[in-house]
């Protein structure tokens, strides 16, 4: 499931394709991903040229010269790929420039969206509306974490995963944290101290700053073989192994509530 640092790696990739390009052909190759694309994407997208590309929490967004804003989501299995051998059935949106590239967003589960909005108002779409701040961003500091968590007993895991105090953690990114930052998961939010949450912030930084440098720096780094954009493996600190050893020695464990798995080390974290 692609999170955070994938679709900034993805965003990257698209960036050297289709900035400053003009898109001749526009074509969605069914009427829905997990909803219905704008029945207007074609006439709005096709011939406009694409001025930047941006990223908010796990949306990519394509801007244009006619003032819209493409904003797509990958949801659990979504991927953009670049000049494919063949668009495949599950290439449910193709789109070609004038200078030859030509891009298909594969989406085999289609939980994935595609929306239009006006660029002026893209602080108004309605998956960024209380939406918290941006990781990495400098905005984002111990103090605002502070603040968000003040007076909350939710377990700090759950926290970090609400997209209204942080935007565009998923569960990877957080597990991976904590134990960087050596926080318990199920300690209470509103009862860490500022100095173990200025180690937080570095931690969340860090950790999906890494993700994404894995990504590469160059589009052959970003395009795999097939064109596929935005999946590298990683090495994990906790998440995925359960029984193998945490930096510190101890042996890490794996916790399941509400169907999601936590991973941690109950020596470092606390
Ligand atoms: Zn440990």
């Amino acid at each position: 499931m692609p999170e955070l640092p994938e679709v900034e790696t993805t965003v990257r990739g698209l960036r050297q394709v289709l900035e400053g390009q003009r898109l001749t052909h526009v074509e969605a190759r069914r009427a829905d991903l997990r909803w219905p694309f704008p029945v207007d994407l074609r006439q709005r997208m096709q011939g406009a040229t694409v001025t930047s590309l941006g990223r908010r929490a796990k949306y990519g967004l394509i801007h244009t010269d006619r003032g819209d804003t493409m904003v797509f989501h990958l949801g659990m299995s979504g991927r953009w790929r670049i000049d494919p051998d063949e668009i495949g059935k599950h290439g449910h949106l193709v789109v070609e420039t004038a200078g030859g590239s030509q891009l298909v967003l594969d989406d085999p589960r289609r939980f994935g969206s595609v929306d239009l909005v006006r660029t002026d108002a893209v602080d108004l779409y309605r998956g960024f509306v209380r939406m918290g701040p941006e990781p990495l961003d400098d905005h984002f500091t111990a103090p605002v974490l502070a603040k968000a968590l003040e007076g909350r007993a939710a377990p700090i895991k759950a926290l970090l995963l609400d997209q209204r105090i942080v935007a565009g953690l998923g569960n990877i990114y957080v597990c991976e944290a904590l134990n960087m930052a050596g926080i318990a998961p199920g300690r209470a939010g509103g009862q860490i101290a500022t100095a173990r949450l200025d180690r937080l912030v570095v931690a969340i930084k860090e950790v999906l700053a890494a993700a994404i440098e894995a990504g590469g720096s160059t589009l052959r780094d970003y395009a795999r073989p097939d064109g596929e954009l935005g999946y590298f493996f990683k090495q994990w600190r906790v998440y995925g192994r359960e029984g193998e050893d945490c930096a510190c020695g101890a042996v890490v464990q794996r916790r399941v509530d509400g169907g999601r798995s936590t991973f941690y080390c109950a020596k470092c974290q606390r």
